[in-house]
């Protein structure tokens, strides 16, 4: 959970002490009818399913919780400076502002509130919902506070410069009561926790009446599928990604199961490129071109990387 969008994860192959069972159904849904579409390790074997009914695709196998631990531990402890600095400069600053306005623009209109509460899941030090805050702020002269509560393992918060954004740390949702938010903010966080159907209704609790929720998820299915066509092999960056979560999945999850009548779906699209043209223009550019055919193609198209959905409570 340490995992937030500021961080870049390398794939290793987990030994079979390090590997849970396979699961014989699906983690979002307990369906049992399951294809594999795609081999994330050889071995010991992980293979990617695809579950028939709700469309998730998860490890066959999850990574046990010390191995996650180690991983993580590892990756934080273990790297070296350079490393740090490599990892963490896969975000620039002009990523950031963007994301910061992407998020603040996909979460919808705060007119008439004089306050407001954010909820970041797995949000990092907070920044991006700081950004967020910021561009509400100067979208709204009537707005005089925003409260944000960044919910991730990392306990070093940044640091608002306006006096009006407040920001708190937790390390778990159980500390934070009962409590509901006007915005709640997963984003790339949900493929890293093997066990998250639960979280993710749990989540859904927290959104208050007339808030909303915006979700982003890796969606690399369609390409591993083909690369697997291709005899190449695809980088899952497992274990650190243990889902992948596309179109037919996000939109089939609030249109079944009653969530249908707690939420409605503001907008469901193929996720903001996170590359800023100014500063990554390849990569931007590469990104843009894979999402282009969607808008043309809709479902039909699959080549988007990623998927970002924001709901709004009734
Ligand atoms: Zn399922």
């Amino acid at each position: 959970m340490q995992a937030g969008p500021t961080h870049y994860h390398k794939s290793i192959v987990l030994d079979d002490a390090s590997l849970l069972p396979p699961a014989a159904s699906c983690p979002w849904c307990g369906g049992l009818d399951r294809q594999a579409i795609a081999t994330i390790q050889k071995q010991p074997e992980v293979l990617l399913l695809e579950c028939s009914t709700c469309h998730a695709s998860s490890a066959s196998r999850m990574p046990t919780p010390q191995a996650l631990d180690a991983y993580y531990g590892n990756y934080y402890d273990g790297a070296s400076a350079a490393e740090h600095a490599q990892t963490e400069g896969r975000v620039t600053i002009g990523d950031a502002a963007r994301m910061g306005a992407h998020l603040a623009s996909s979460l919808g209109s705060i007119e008439g509130k004089t306050s407001l509460r954010i909820l970041d899941f797995g949000g990092g030090d907070g920044m991006l919902a700081v950004l967020a805050a910021e561009n509400f702020m100067k979208a709204n002269p009537a707005l005089r506070e925003v409260a944000v509560t960044v919910v991730d393992y990392n306990t070093q918060m940044h640091q608002p410069s306006n006096p009006a954004i407040t920001v708190r740390g937790a390390t778990k949702l159980t500390e934070l009561g009962d409590s509901t938010y006007d915005f709640v903010i997963a984003s790339a966080i949900l493929e890293h926790i093997p066990d998250c159907a639960g979280l993710l209704r749990d989540l859904l609790t927290r959104v208050a009446s007339g808030g909303s929720f915006y979700l982003r998820t890796p969606y690399a299915a369609p390409f591993m599928r083909l690369a697997e066509k291709l005899g190449k092999s695809w980088d899952f960056t497992f274990p650190a990604h243990v889902h992948d979560l596309g179109q037919a999945f996000w939109e089939g999850y609030f249109t079944a199961n009653g969530n249908d009548k707690l939420f409605a779906i503001k907008s469901s699209r193929p996720s903001i490129v996170q590359a800023s043209m100014s500063e990554r223009p390849v990569e931007a550019i590469i990104s843009h071109l894979f999402k282009l055919p969607w808008h043309l193609l809709g479902r039909a198209w699959g080549f988007v990387g990623g998927w970002e959905i924001t709901v709004t409570r009734r």
